[in-house]
């Protein structure tokens, strides 16, 4: 069976009344027999119909055991942290989504977990940063926003060997393009906001694991911490779901057109996109992902927030806002918008430069897509022009 007809169909009929869509329990509490005596549910906080059928189709989707799904994707992300105990380190990519940096750095250093930021992308580098205290291991992979790929297979190798968890968060591919559990992670997180989701209408986090042990584990800190997913949030990651494959697909082919135009606009310097040859890990991306996603990021050859300002200001199609993954195509300034948390010394040393802009290619046609950023890259050249007069004045 193909992929997307088996995804289709792993999203159940309700065995109670037939019904093709999956029912909403919108309820607190389950009514008991006597007790302790129940049909499988007490207490909403613990467990909801509709949200455990959502947790099942993650698990499915992503080749896990177990999923648990949360109100963001950064309660998703603090309920793997607190597998953690005081004195145990986390191993991070150094291109971080800005509110990691920020949960690490603000709320779990006070507890007396360190992280150690490293370039993943070379393995050696994973290897050397080890130490005896390093319990987690935390890649994305691409990241965001500069769509560095790290070799999730070649790091699991290395985390099994020293019995270190490896989670990695999926977001930007999505299980659809890659599943890092087959790769050999240990846990998966999500932001279901952004592709699962689909239609940036909802909040949400995952986390899908590997084993029985460690899904029961983030269940347990899931009920005790309490940032679970509303039965009708998660009713709409199930519909958003159901048109993953096709969408992805799209996301992919209109980002590829996309990529190819912009490197050859004489005001980009660079352009980030794992499907482009002259990535540095395209040979990686294409060992492990089934297509390149539908993220874009490029710098100008002027290289200010000003330039940048002129594009990012300028798009008609595209429109200026944090998050991505949605069917409408989205661009925002990291360096002030979703980077910001971060000094600027650091984000500049992990790539993400004053003129970097990010794109989240949605479903519009490709022609239009360009038409537009093409001729908000034209507001560059004019800046440059007016500037060249302002000095001869
Ligand atoms: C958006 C995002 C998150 C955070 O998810 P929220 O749902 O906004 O809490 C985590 N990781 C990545 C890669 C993201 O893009």
């Amino acid at each position: 069976m193909s992929n997307a007809t088996e995804l289709i169909h792993s999203i159940p009929v309700d065995p109670l009344t037939g019904s093709i869509s999956v029912p909403i329990y919108q309820t607190s509490t389950f009514v008991q027999d006597a007790p302790g005596v129940n049909k499988g549910y007490d207490y909403a906080r613990s467990n909801n119909p509709t949200r455990e059928t959502l947790e099942n189709i993650i698990a499915k989707l992503e080749g896990g055991v177990k999923t648990s799904a949360f109100a963001s994707g950064l309660a998703a992300i603090d309920a793997v942290v607190k597998l953690l105990q005081s004195g145990d380190e986390i191993l991070a990519v150094d291109d971080i989504y800005g509110g990691a940096f920020r949960l690490f750095t603000h709320i779990y250093a006070k507890f007396g977990i360190k992280v150690n930021y490293v370039d993943t992308t070379d393995v050696a580098n994973v290897l050397d940063a080890i130490t005896p205290n390093t319990k987690l291991i935390w890649l994305e992979s691409p990241t965001n926003p500069t769509l560095k790929i790290s070799d999730i297979a070649g790091i699991a190798k290395i985390a099994k060997q020293y019995g270190i968890l490896l989670c990695v968060d999926n977001t930007f591919a999505s299980p659809v393009l890659q599943q890092p559990i087959k790769l050999g992670a240990d846990l998966v997180v999500h932001s279901a906001t952004k592709y699962l989701g689909g239609h940036s209408d909802l909040i949400a986090g995952l986390v899908v694991s590997a084993t029985q042990e460690l899904g029961d584990q983030i269940k347990f800190i899931q009920n005790a911490s309490g940032a679970i997913l509303s039965p009708n949030d998660s009713w709409l990651i199930i519909r958003g779901v159901e048109t993953l494959h096709l969408r992805m697909q799209e996301h992919c082919r209109n980002a590829e057109k996309v990529a190819t135009f912009l490197v050859q606009h004489p005001v980009i310097d660079k352009v980030y996109y794992p499907g482009l040859i002259s990535h540095s890990n395209h040979h990686i991306a294409a060992k492990q992902q089934s297509g390149f996603g539908g993220i874009i990021s490029f710098t100008l050859k002027n290289d200010t927030e000003e330039a940048a300002k002129q594009v990012v200001c300028n798009t008609k199609l595209f429109k200026l806002a944090e998050s991505l993954g949605g069917i409408k195509s989205l661009l925002c300034h990291p360096a002030n918008m979703t980077h910001k948390s971060i000094p600027a010394e650091k984000r500049r040393a992990a790539g993400v430069s004053d003129s970097l802009i990010r794109l989240s290619i949605g479903l519009e046609h490709a022609d239009d897509l360009i038409r537009d950023i093409e001729q908000a890259l034209n507001k560059v050249t004019e800046l440059a022009a007016s500037e060249n007069i302002a000095a001869f004045q």
